[in-house]
């Protein structure tokens, strides 16, 4: 819930076997316990009326929901983190959490397609302005703010066209008018971007990717500053969101070992991009984590590791024969939405009624991998014939 005490001094991997849980609260047991309730018994009324039992109904928290709110505050050096039923769900409380009728909210135009979605049928009933923005703006989003500006919504990289931003530049802009800056930073994990440190106020985790790693759970982390959090403890409470314990006890297994599998992500993810630049079918690689990419040097200075999520951008003239005839011959690679477990994926990327802000190329065909924990040479060779498939 709150920022709790662990040694500032610990490195971030002895960290991840540390936070989140107190043995000598549970017997010693090493794993907090996963608590299915919803009553809680106070031993007398007066304790009942005063409110300073530390649990009242499960609704409001458990010690399983409070070890993974715990965990993650620490990782995104919060004031206090807040679990939802799904990425989706983080970033729908998070906006409601600081928006009001009457006010405006900039998207940045590289957003997740759902977050287009609910800003654009869920919000305007509630009165809120929407429009999006270049993400290639930087400071300069301060020529499309308003009177009624309160909230910038970004997300660095976009999960599909993998654009950077100069997020402190955002941050610093949408300070100067006391706008709330949320960032969505499934991409990083709090453990490649600590979004809070570069003046983010709301900093959210689609916990389905990296953080349960297992394809097996739907979750979402919103991670707040101070000047956010009891805004967001507020509505969080009063909307009665709750996550079922056996999901969050998933997601406390998944950071355990979030380091180890994200850096063999990164290391796959490098050898596959590596291996495309030399395929004739390839014309583009969208991957911050590569020199020639054009967000390297941003990403560089702000991120401290890269995600295993990348695309890259069929050569020109690729049909859409060619382009499907390629998805339906990889074997390796699952088709499928999500990211972030141990398996390998691929989607085709449309652009098309993704876009608003920003000039797109309508006819360019790509791809987006997802890079798991297999071996990379069969990953290569899968990725091979299926090229030499569509293209031979
Ligand atoms: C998947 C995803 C989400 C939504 O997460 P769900 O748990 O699927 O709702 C949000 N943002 C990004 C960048 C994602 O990839």
């Amino acid at each position: 819930m709150t920022k709790s005490q662990s040694s500032k001094a610990q490195k971030i991997d002895t960290q991840l076997t540390q936070i989140g849980r107190n043995p000598s609260d549970f017997h010693g047991f090493v794993n907090p316990p996963v608590v299915h309730a919803s009553t809680v018994l106070f031993p007398d009324i007066e304790t009942m009326s005063l409110g300073s039992q530390k649990y009242s109904y499960a609704r409001r928290g458990t010690p399983t929901t409070e070890s993974l709110e715990n965990a993650i505050t620490e990782l995104e050096g919060a004031a206090g983190t807040k679990l939802a039923t799904s990425g989706l769900n983080a970033i729908a409380t998070a906006c409601l959490s600081c928006l009001k009728a009457g006010d405006h909210i900039l998207i940045a135009d590289t957003a997740y397609g759902p977050t287009r979605e609910f800003a654009d049928t869920v919000l305007p009933k509630f009165a809120i302005e929407v429009d999006y923005y270049d993400p290639a703006l930087g400071a300069n989003i301060k020529n499309l703010f308003k009177d009624n500006t309160t909230a910038v919504l970004t997300e660095s990289p976009g999960s599909l066209t993998f654009e950077m931003q100069d997020i402190p530049a955002l941050a610093s802009a949408a300070k100067n008018i006391g706008a709330t800056v949320i960032m969505d930073n499934t991409w990083a994990s709090p453990l490649y971007c600590r979004p809070l440190d570069l003046g983010v106020d709301l900093s959210i985790q689609a916990g389905t990717k990296y953080i349960v790693g297992h394809s097996d759970v739907m979750l979402g982390t919103i991670s707040a500053s101070e000047r956010a959090w009891p805004a967001l403890h507020a509505f969080h409470g009063t909307t009665g969101l709750h996550v079922a314990p056996d999901d969050v006890y998933l997601a406390l297994r998944g950071l355990r070992t979030l380091s180890v599998r994200l850096e063999r992500h990164m290391k796959n993810a490098l050898v596959v991009a590596d291996w495309l630049k030399t395929r004739p079918e390839v014309a583009n690689i969208r991957y911050p984590a590569l020199e020639s990419d054009p967000g390297h040097s941003i990403w560089k200075r702000d991120f401290t590791g890269a995600s295993s999520l990348f695309a890259f951008d069929f050569r020109q003239g690729t049909t859409d024969a060619q382009s499907t005839l390629f998805f339906n011959t990889l074997t390796l690679f699952g088709l499928g939405y999500s990211w972030g477990g141990f398996e390998s994926l691929a989607i085709p990327v449309k652009l098309k009624d993704q876009r608003t802000a920003t000039a797109y190329d309508a006819d360019q065909k790509s791809a987006r991998l997802h890079i798991g924990l297999e071996d990379p040479e069969d990953l290569i060779n899968d990725l091979a014939q299926a090229f030499d498939k569509a293209f031979g």
